[in-house]
């Protein structure tokens, strides 16, 4: 069987979303789009509209609709997306989700599989709380769970480690609170449209990973 290719990876901030990404856009050679990861793109580069979005991100409110649409819709209209995709963090919002089908349908890319990858919230917290990413290479590690080799230093690139400005308690509490109001919803959403696919996301990163690898082969759904 021919492995999925059009993929959507959801679950609360801070359930390995992008840890499992890097993995995933690797094994399958398709883009990974992460909205998340394009806004703190435009807040490095000190454009107007990073300073725009940065006023959302930084207090842990989500984007408003209409501009986070706009730019997956630009992200997925190019070429290298013509053969899959990862969406990481987007959609987020019923809104969001209805957009993204009419734009799939236009372009013939419908969605193949949508992993919610489960965490309870004790484990967000610690995940989040340990998280340190590279603002160059946007690679994410943990002070316990994943350590980089060199203390602090991104095993990619060399850059070294920061702790992102919206992972403070406040912030946190902020973003939980939109995603059980506004994103939860959307397991639903995908769930109806028969392409969910629950991971237990409280496994190791390796664990977690073959098991998005089984699904995604085929072999398990
Ligand atoms: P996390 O890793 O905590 O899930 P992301 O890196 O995906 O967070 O996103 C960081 C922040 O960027 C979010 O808290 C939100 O402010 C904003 N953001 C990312 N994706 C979206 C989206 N689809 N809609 C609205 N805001 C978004
Ligand atoms: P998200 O993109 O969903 O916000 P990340 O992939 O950035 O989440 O992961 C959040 C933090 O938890 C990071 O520090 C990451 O290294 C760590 N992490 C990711 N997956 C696991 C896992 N299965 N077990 C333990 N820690 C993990
Ligand atoms: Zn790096």
């Amino acid at each position: 069987m021919k492995n999925m290719t059009n993929l959507i990876i959801m679950g609360p901030p801070g359930a390995g979303k992008g840890t499992q990404s890097e993995r995933i856009v690797q094994a399958l050679n398709i883009p990974h789009i992460s909205t998340g990861d394009m806004f703190r793109e435009a807040i490095a580069s000190g454009s107007s509209f990073g300073l725009e979005v940065a006023r959302y991100i930084n207090q842990g409110m989500l984007v408003p609709d209409d501009v986070t649409i706009e730019i997956v819709r630009e992200r997925l209209s190019r070429p290298d997306c013509e053969h899959g995709y990862l969406l990481d963090g987007f959609p987020r919002t019923l809104p969001q989700a209805c957009a993204l089908e009419n734009l799939l349908k236009e372009i013939n890319r419908p969605i193949q599989c949508a992993l919610n990858i489960a965490v309870d919230k004790n484990a967000l917290i610690e995940r989040i709380s340990g998280r340190r990413v590279c603002p160059k290479c946007g690679a994410s590690y943990h002070i316990v769970f994943k350590k980089p080799n060199k203390e602090d230093i991104c095993d990619t690139c060399g850059s070294s480690l920061i702790q992102r400005k919206d992972d403070t308690p406040e912030s946190l509490k902020v973003r939980l609170d939109a995603y059980e109001n506004q994103t939860k919803p959307l397991i639903e959403f995908y769930e109806k449209n028969g392409v969910l696919v629950q991971i237990d996301g409280l496994q190791d990163i390796d664990k977690v990973f073959d098991d998005i690898l089984n699904v995604l082969k085929g072999e398990k759904r």
